[in-house]
């Protein structure tokens, strides 16, 4: 049994946090709201009244935070002052590649080992432990890190050296956010031109425009395995979630000076989505508004 500090107890960290806990560790978890220190106490873990003190005395310190300028934050103005120099940060939390490599070069520099660790999967894998994480940072920080995240997750990969890991997170969510609005067009062209929807599935999921967003995230209602296009599109993978990954994504590209035409273009239709109030929604719901829908 360790004793591990996780800050960001929200819709992905709460489940984490209780995973850990039950794997058997003494999880110090801090969060700014108190609802998700309630729901991190019944989990069991303990909760504690800053970030400073989740990281005192950790051998590990998870971070779940919303973006790049909260885990900067956390680290300079708590984790570095806190933690005692070998210990291990793992940050989980899909930031932007540039940020990703600045804190962990600041831990190297206080003696502390980091890896950045972001997820695939949703809120329901996070509570279920079967989430995948994608590790950046040098091999024995992810020796280390490796049998945390395997009590949270169902795959562990070694993306390679710091802010590999959110280099893969959203070179994938560009993939997906692409290939979700293509699959959304070809439905709609399909319906347009007579074709069953079911018929098509049948013939897509089996031929080369296969891809995930059709075989197992169907955005048609009815077809397909069940997905968030059966339930109106509530829970799953918000939009303004995907929206976040594909901005991280067209930005790298742009310091990289790498061309990523389709990225940009889903970027800016799921941008349109949210304008149109409907961040919260799945981010399979974009067929509404591909189909004229209001
Ligand atoms: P969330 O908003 O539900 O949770 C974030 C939590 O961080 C909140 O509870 C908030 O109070 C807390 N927080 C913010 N600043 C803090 C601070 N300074 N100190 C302590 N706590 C602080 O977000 P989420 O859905 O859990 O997502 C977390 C991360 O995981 C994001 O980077 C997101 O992009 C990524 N992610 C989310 C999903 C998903 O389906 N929700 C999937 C994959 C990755």
């Amino acid at each position: 049994m360790a004793r591990i500090g996780f800050i960001g107890l929200g819709n992905m960290g709460g489940g984490m946090a209780a995973n850990l806990a039950k794997g058997g560790h003494d999880v110090r978890a801090f969060d700014l709201s108190q609802d998700a220190l309630d729901k991190a106490k019944a989990a069991g873990c303990l909760p504690v009244e800053s970030a400073s003190a989740a990281a005192d005395g950790a051998e590990a310190i998870v971070t779940m935070l919303p973006a790049g300028k909260h885990v900067a934050q956390v680290y300079e103005d708590s984790l570095f002052g806190a933690a005692t120099p070998g210990t291990l940060l793992l940050d989980c939390s899909t930031i932007d590649v540039d940020t990703a490599k600045k804190v962990a070069e600041a831990a190297a520099a206080k003696g502390l080992a980091a890896v950045d660790a972001p997820v695939s999967g949703g809120i329901a894998a996070a509570a279920a432990g079967t989430l995948t994480f994608m590790v950046g940072g040098p091999a024995d920080a992810f020796a280390r890190a490796e049998p945390i995240l395997t009590l949270m997750g169902k795959a562990v990969i070694h993306a390679g050296s710091s802010g590999a890991g959110q280099a893969a997170k959203i070179c994938n969510n560009m993939l997906l956010g692409a290939t979700m609005v293509a699959t959304c067009e070809a439905f709609l062209l399909a319906r347009k031109l007579g074709l069953d929807p079911q018929t098509f599935f049948d013939i897509s999921s089996v031929s080369s425009g296969q891809s995930w967003s059709m075989t197992s995230y169907c955005p048609l209602p009815g077809v397909g395995p069940e997905t968030p296009a059966d339930r109106d599109y509530q829970g799953g993978f918000a939009a303004g979630l995907m929206l976040k990954d594909l901005k991280l994504a067209v930005q790298a590209a742009s310091d990289a000076n790498a061309s990523v035409p389709m990225g940009a273009e889903a970027m800016a239709l799921y941008q349109a989505f949210a304008n149109g109030g409907r961040a919260g929604l799945d981010f399979s719901g974009i067929i509404r508004m591909l189909n004229g829908e209001q």
